[in-house]
Parts: C-alpha cells; structure tokens; sequence
C-alpha cells in the first residue's frame, strides 16, 4: 500500500487554571471524564488522528502540565502552532475576562499570524452559570475566533470544538503546507 502522507497539525489549549482544558482533552481524545483529573496528570501534548475533508490529519494538541496558573508558558509551547482553543468557564466570569492577557501573550510568542482561534466556554452542564451564550459569542466575534460551548463531563460540544479548529486550518491557505 502506498504511504500517505500525514499532515501533522499542533494545537494549543490555553486558558485559566481550573477551566477544564486537560478535561476536554481526555475527553477529546480517550472519551473520558475524571473529576479527580489533578493539574500533575498534565502531559506535554496527545495526539488524534482525524479525517478533514478527506485529508488524514494528526493533530499533536499540547496541554500544560499547571504551568499556566503562574503564567509561565515559554515560548517553544507557542512555536508553530496552527490553532489554538481559548478555554473558560462559563460558571466564572473572571476566566472568561482572564483571556485577554491570554490573547495578548499569543499575541507576542505565535510564529504564525493566521492562526486558527477558537473560544470555549466550557462547563456548561454546571447550573451556576455565569456567563450567557451570548456574552461568550460577542467575546469571539470580537477578537476573531470560532465559537462553541462544551461540557467535558457530559462531552457536549467537545469533538466539535476540535474538528472544526483542524476543519478551519486545512481551509486556510498557507497555513499548513509545509
Ligand atoms: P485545567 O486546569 O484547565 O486543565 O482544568 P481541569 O481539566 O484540571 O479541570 C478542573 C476541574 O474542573 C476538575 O475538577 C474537572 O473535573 C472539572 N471540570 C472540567 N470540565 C468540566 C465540565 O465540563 N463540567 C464539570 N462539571 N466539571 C468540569
Ligand atoms: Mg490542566
């Protein structure tokens, strides 16, 4: 059989601590949920592979292993990456507000001006919401992002949030190819 070529895609997750970034990502990728999910489980990155509009993608989706509660991502996280998921919860407004340091530092470390950006409120199964729908999506609209809300625990919404980010690169002219 002839080898095809795999186009590898990276992704971050970003986002306040607490938010359910490592959450969504075991959910994404092992469709499961742990609420005892400790920021030391953390791992450098995981990879899936996906099928976008025929193309087999790997998506290699690195988390943090706590280091974003001190702000401390170095720049070799940020290095080439095509797509980046924006994560807060919908039950803390300040996570949400957060964020905007959070744009700012990809702003200053990404090697890629077009990058892909998708906004996540996450937690939506939680009944002590904070922030409505609407709020989230001006919040996206302004800064430019894809939009979508999630629930790690229940899994609403979070394979979505995902392949739309790879669906977004690989329509994206330049972004990709090497
Ligand atoms: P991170 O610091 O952003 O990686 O957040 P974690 O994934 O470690 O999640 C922080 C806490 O929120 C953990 O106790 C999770 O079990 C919980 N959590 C994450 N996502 C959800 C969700 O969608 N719903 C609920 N109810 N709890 C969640
Ligand atoms: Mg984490």
């Amino acid at each position: 059989m002839e080898e095809v070529a795999l186009t590898t895609l990276k992704l971050l997750m970003i986002g306040e601590s607490g938010v359910g970034k490592s959450s969504l990502l075991l959910r994404f990728t092992d469709d499961t949920f742990d609420k005892q999910i400790g920021s030391t489980i953390g791992v450098d990155f995981k990879v899936k592979r996906l099928i976008v509009d025929g193309n087999q993608v790997k998506l290699a989706i690195w988390d943090t292993a706590g280091q974003e509660r001190f702000r401390t991502l170095t720049p070799s996280y940020y290095r080439g990456a095509q797509g980046v998921i924006l994560v807060y919860d919908v039950t803390r407004r300040e996570t949400l507000q957060k964020l905007i340091i959070w744009l700012n530092e990809l702003d200053t470390y990404s090697t890629k001006d077009n990058m892909v950006k998708m906004l996540v409120g996450n937690k939506i199964d939680k009944t002590d919401r904070e922030v409505d729908r609407n709020e989230g999506l001006q919040f996206a609209r302004k800064h430019s992002m894809l939009f979508i809300e999630t629930s790690a625990k229940s899994s609403d919404g979070v394979q979505c949030a995902f392949e739309e980010v790879a669906e977004k690169i690989m329509q994206t002219p330049g972004l990709w190819e090497t």
